[in-house]
């Protein structure tokens, strides 16, 4: 069928070779940086997918988008809005940046909001249960049971001097009660459960959904988590390249340093793309370039009128 060979094509003309793999986190350095996938999966279900769409991966920061709808599940938007922003920092993923005076993160997509998110999930809990929680919410999305990358968890972990900087501040500011070693040691395992481009896909597709499992037809987040979980991929998933992917691609999107980016069309379509050579932010150098000729060939620009 058209599709598949078309998706095909893509991986086939995106240009090899440029960016490399991720410094940050020793063991990601171990990866095959030619590995490349697509995967598409509508919001009724249907899969398309091409390329090492079996290779497995950290998550990573794609990770922070249904963590912090989750906390928004649990705890309410009143609660969460209270103790993270929704405003673009225009800044890197790992910056050190919270609000003057009140020392609140801008958005739940850089570290600072991530951290604080993640230590929002399960009150009180301690940080196993807070990464079993998360493992078992992207399993629902995946439609299979997903398991934590302990050897990635332990190399991120002795590596973790940035995170728990900023842990650190954010305990100083009270955004949470918990010792921030034990937030970061959370927050390492949430970025290490392992994935392939279509467990990506179908989480995209369960918020393109809007909050519905396309497979099993589990609802996972209400309409209006999905709405606001959306909304601060468009404006901060991509950090300081947010801007410039919104007005190119057009689509919410969040990647992560492991290679990864997912892409969600509204009632349409999750996208997952992987391949882990990265550029400056942190972003798959391949995985941009597809996504800018999937937007383009299939018109998929949500600011183009139909
Ligand atoms: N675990 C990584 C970190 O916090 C995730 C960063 C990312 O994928 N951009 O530094």
């Amino acid at each position: 069928s058209p599709l598949p060979d078309y998706l095909t094509e893509v991986l086939s003309v995106c240009s090899k070779g440029a960016g490399a793999t991720s410094d940050h986190i020793p063991e990601l350095k171990n990866a095959d940086p030619d590995r490349f996938a697509i995967s598409l999966v509508t919001a009724e279900g249907v899969t398309y997918s091409v390329g090492d769409d079996e290779t497995e991966f950290s998550i990573q920061s794609i990770s922070k988008p249904f963590v912090y709808g989750l906390a928004l599940e649990e705890q309410g938007f009143e609660k969460v809005l209270d103790r993270i922003g929704v405003e673009p920092s225009g800044e890197a993923f790992n910056e050190i940046s919270l609000q003057r005076d009140t020392g609140r993160p801008l958005n739940p997509m850089i570290n600072a909001g991530a951290l604080t998110a993640h230590a929002l999930v399960c009150d009180n809990a301690t940080a196993e249960s807070r990464v079993e929680a998360i493992r078992s919410l992207l399993s629902s999305m995946a439609g299979r049971e997903l398991e934590v990358d302990d050897a990635i968890a332990a190399s991120e972990l002795n590596a973790s001097f940035r995170n728990v900087a900023i842990a650190n501040l954010l305990r100083n500011y009270q955004s949470f009660p918990d010792d921030p070693d034990d937030v970061v040691a959370g927050y390492v395992g949430q970025c290490s459960v392992k994935v392939n481009t279509v467990d990506l896909a179908m989480m995209a597709a369960t918020l393109a959904g809007g909050g519905v499992q396309p497979r099993t037809g589990e609802r996972i987040f209400s309409r209006s988590v999905v709405r606001q979980v959306l909304s601060v991929m468009a404006t901060c998933g991509m950090y300081d390249a947010a801007g410039d992917w919104l007005s190119t691609v057009g689509i919410p999107a969040k990647s992560g340093i492991s290679g990864g980016i997912i892409g969600v069309l509204p009632g349409q379509l999750g996208i997952a793309v992987y391949s882990p050579r990265l550029d400056e932010h942190g972003t798959s150098v391949r995985g941009v370039e597809a996504f800018e000729r999937l937007s383009h060939d299939m018109n998929l620009h949500l600011m183009e009128a139909p």
